[in-house]
């Protein structure tokens, strides 16, 4: 059986040596020693100010969306994991989609700038699959207008852009580490700031809003993370740079065998530095993409539809359709990408694909 993604595990030998650590402290969450050694390593690898570690991605964006105050209208993607849209709708903000550029499939900024009412007070985007946002443009268009700028950055750890990781960009960006990703927590996620106000909010909001045991900062929630999910994150950090080195190797392999089909891949923009977390590939038809499923499926082989269907067709939001998006995510399959998946089963992966386009 090949699935789209296996959760990469690091040596137990070197997750038993910090279980051995929370054996000793008894300390199993509460912003304990393992938390708090994370948070910096993270804060280093990213080169960035402030980052909060939580429970996961989605409780990341709705501190997000609270600590930035945000009301009314937040304008998003319609081609993202459903957790972008739904958070926004959970914090009791209206989603407003504007549409994604046809070759990155991040949201179009003129599309976003065109989306602005008197109602709007924030743009949400997600780096799709890794990929950067046109980030200058969006934060031309939020200075201009005076909204935040949140970013789903879910997909990028590792990436960077312009010489900084993804995560610097926006008032905010979020992550998550869901075992499913590059990095991963097994389940956790955080929350990234520059903004020294907006971070001191984080810091109470994360945590009930407690100010010392009997008093408090305001009203908050739980968004802690155990040391043994950080005890995860501690064994597989080290080990990143050589995760992020077999996808690329993986990704090589796939480019080569199915160079001249007539599948067409995103657009990755120039300036990246790409972290390999999907390989997404466009199909001509979504008939060709179904017929494709059936084939590997038959051979045990599991891609999976990232992101399908497009988000514009939730049932609790009245979204405005976005052609693009709805033309493209029934086009889009993601190959299985994980460290150690060999060449000879990409081989009989692409064989597949290209016998049955
Ligand atoms: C995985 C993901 C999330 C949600 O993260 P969780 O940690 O599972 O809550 C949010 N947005 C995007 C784009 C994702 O891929």
């Amino acid at each position: 059986m090949i699935p789209v993604t296996q959760s990469y595990l690091p040596p137990m030998e070197e997750y038993l040596h910090y279980l051995n650590q929370i054996w000793e402290s008894h300390q199993l969450t509460n912003h304990g020693p393992l938390v708090v050694e994370l948070e910096r390593k993270l804060k280093e690898y990213l080169g960035v100010r402030h980052l909060f570690l939580v429970g996961n991605g989605t409780i990341a964006l709705q501190i997000a969306i609270r600590a930035l105050g945000l009301r009314g209208e937040v304008i998003t993607t319609p081609f993202s994991y459903v957790a972008t849209t739904s958070s926004i709708v959970w914090e009791g903000c209206t989603p407003v989609f504007a549409d994604i550029h046809p070759r990155t499939l991040c949201i179009d900024p003129q599309l976003v700038e065109e989306s602005i009412t008197t109602q709007t007070t924030a743009i949400l985007a997600t780096h799709v699959y890794g990929i950067p946002c046109h980030v200058d443009e969006l934060q031309r268009i939020a200075m201009k207008h005076n909204l935040k700028l949140i970013y789903d950055a879910a997909h990028t750890f590792g990436a960077r852009y312009k010489g900084s990781s993804l995560v610097s960009y926006g008032d905010v960006s979020t992550l998550s580490f869901h075992a499913t990703k590059i990095f991963h927590t097994a389940e956790g996620g955080a929350i990234i700031t520059n903004n020294d106000q907006v971070a001191h909010q984080i810091s109470y909001m994360r945590n009930f809003g407690h100010k010392g045991q009997e008093d408090f900062w305001g009203l908050g929630i739980n968004g802690k993370k155990s040391e043994l999910h950080a005890a995860m994150g501690l064994c597989i950090l080290p080990h990143l740079a050589e995760c992020i080195a077999a996808r690329k190797q993986v990704c090589g392999w796939y480019d080569e065998r199915l160079a001249g089909s007539t599948l067409t891949r995103p657009l990755i923009p120039e300036g990246s530095e790409y972290n390999y977390a999907y390989y997404p590939v466009l199909f001509p038809t979504e008939k060709s993409l179904l017929r494709v499923r059936e084939a590997l499926n038959a051979r045990q082989i599991f891609p999976r539809r990232y992101f399908y269907p497009s988000l514009t067709s939730l049932p609790y939001v009245s979204a405005k359709h976005c052609p693009r998006s709805e033309e493209i995510s029934p086009r889009v399959l993601c190959l299985p990408l994980y460290n150690g998946l060999s060449e000879n089963e990409v081989g009989l992966i692409t064989e597949t694909i290209i016998a049955s386009l």
